[in-house]
């Protein structure tokens, strides 16, 4: 009962939010479960889950080499795996490029029909002359990234023009002719090879060129061996001889066909019935993850120390240190928002500007806190804060000197006069000029041989600051005379 209950909760809180992001985690499950059903690439995922399993077993045990390495390893492995993937990832995006323009004008089915006898029985006649042919029957993959040289052609399918092409006497004859639909849109094309052909016995390379290009995208390769008479079809990575021009008409109906729904074919119920079980698989993991980490739960509370920021002090006001530097904020949302919550962003913004001699407390209030939008402010302790600061007032200050031991024996001192006798400090508002002594760095009359005249800071006092923030020096002249 219990967990019936717990079910219809979580039922109850899905927003439309969670759907979406269900469906995108889904699409991209099936995404991937669909390239490892098709693609070589299971054979890297069983090897990166073994070494996630020997990973595992190496912290279990505590081998810390091991660990490091496959750290490090697993740290690069984002980028090993574009380089390896990278064809694949360069379709993957073709075709969700392509999404856009799926309603493409695509010829009538009747043409298509024609397109596909015409193939069938010239394929069959170069087959018996021993005719060496190539034909690449375009699915949706765009196919230029794989193509090199050829000749644009265009021209509507018809078996005398295929037989030109493939005649061993014209120019043209080498390389792949390519058909879109029902044209013949280039021939002479150079394919790419394929590197994965130690299952097939001894062929050549045209075989190879059949091969190698259904290996990159989703079209069709029909091969005629001049040596063997034969008729071959190369689609998804395999390349089998079939029996005659008969079997390849089949083929290519059902290829033509499914590249082209029939209009009266409900394509959304036939795109849902293609690959169920990945289908569900998908959606059952993504609906799994999102229980696991996406699922709003409780609310829950959690305190930071949140730094505050004194925001645009008036001119002619000092903050005296030491200040406030951080306040306790409670917020509260669900833990998602938490775990989203990047803690080192969070200020507390204290604007200053309304800074005048009488008021120097301020109540902290939400808003001065940048919290995400998801979380809410529960507290903020302290609710106020006294701002020390001073109002600072310009003030013109004698400087007195001040000495330190005793003048050597045979000398007396004359006197010591300061240059500038007076300097202009920044003063608090709150002193009076009475109170303020301002006192050079000490001279050590000890060292003093003869009259000099050295430089002396003055030395920063309580309530007083020099502008412009540095130390300012005056110029001490001292005369002394031997007894
Ligand atoms: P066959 O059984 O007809 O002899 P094969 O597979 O043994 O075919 P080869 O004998 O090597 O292949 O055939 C060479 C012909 O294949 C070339 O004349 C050329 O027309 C074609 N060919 C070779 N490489 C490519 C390629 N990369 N792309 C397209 N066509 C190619
Ligand atoms: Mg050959």
């Amino acid at each position: 009962m219990d967990f019936v209950n717990a079910a219809a909760s979580v039922i109850k809180s899905i927003r439309i939010q969670d759907i979406v992001d269900m469906a995108i985690i889904a699409g991209m499950i099936f995404a991937l479960l669909m390239w490892f059903k098709t693609r070589a690439s299971r054979f890297v995922l069983i090897g990166i889950l073994l070494l996630g399993g020997v990973y595992l077993a190496a912290r279990f045990f505590q081998l810390y080499l091991t660990v490091i390495v496959l750290q490090g390893f697993f740290g690069i492995l984002l980028f090993v795996l574009v380089v390896i993937f990278q064809e694949d990832l360069r379709g993957f995006f073709e075709r969700l490029a392509m999404l856009g323009n799926l309603r493409k004008a695509t010829p009538p089915l009747s043409d298509m029909e024609k397109a596909v006898g015409v193939i069938a029985e010239t394929a069959g006649n170069l087959a018996k002359k021993r005719i060496g042919a190539l034909m690449v029957i375009q699915g949706d993959d765009p196919l230029d990234r794989h193509l090199t040289g050829g000749v644009e052609l265009n021209g509507v399918i018809s078996e005398p023009l295929l037989a030109s092409i493939f005649d061993p006497h014209s120019s043209g004859h080498d390389g792949a002719a390519v058909i879109k639909g029902a044209r013949i849109t280039m021939f002479g094309c150079h394919l790419p090879l394929s590197v994965n052909i130690e299952q097939y016995e001894n062929i050549g390379l045209r075989h190879t060129a059949a091969l190698g290009l259904t290996e990159r995208s989703d079209a069709l390769c029909i091969v005629v061996s001049e040596e063997r008479g034969t008729i071959s079809i190369a689609q998804g990575e395999s390349l089998a001889v079939i029996p005659g021009a008969s079997m390849l008409n089949e083929i290519l109906e059902k290829y033509y066909t499914s590249y082209q729904p029939a209009p009266q074919a409900r394509p959304v119920w036939a795109w849902l019935r293609e690959n169920t079980k990945e289908k569900i698989m998908a959606v059952g993991l993504a609906c799994v993850l999102w229980v696991a980490f996406g699922y709003q739960r409780d609310i829950v509370r959690r305190d930071f120390l949140v730094p505050i920021d004194y925001k645009n002090v008036p001119q002619n006001w000092q903050i005296d240190e030491p200040q406030l530097t951080e306040a306790k904020v409670i917020f509260q949302g669900p833990d998602q928002a938490f775990r989203l919550l990047d803690e080192k962003s969070l200020r507390l913004s204290l604007d200053l500007a309304s800074l005048v001699e009488k008021k120097r407390e301020f109540t902290l209030t939400k808003d001065m806190v940048n919290a995400p939008s998801s979380l809410s402010i529960a507290d903020i302790s302290p609710s106020k804060i006294r701002v020390y600061a001073s109002k600072q007032v310009s003030a013109t200050l004698p400087v007195h000197v001040v000495t330190r031991n005793r003048l050597p024996d045979n000398l007396t001192l004359q006197k010591i006069m300061l240059s500038p006798a007076k300097i202009r400090v920044m003063m608090d508002s709150r002193m009076k000029s009475e109170e303020i002594n301002l006192e050079t760095e000490p001279i050590d009359l000890q060292n003093i041989s003869s009259s000099v005249a050295i430089a002396l800071k003055v030395v920063p006092t309580t309530g007083v600051s020099f502008p412009d923030g540095q130390a300012l020096q005056v110029r001490a002249t001292i005369r002394v005379k031997k007894k």
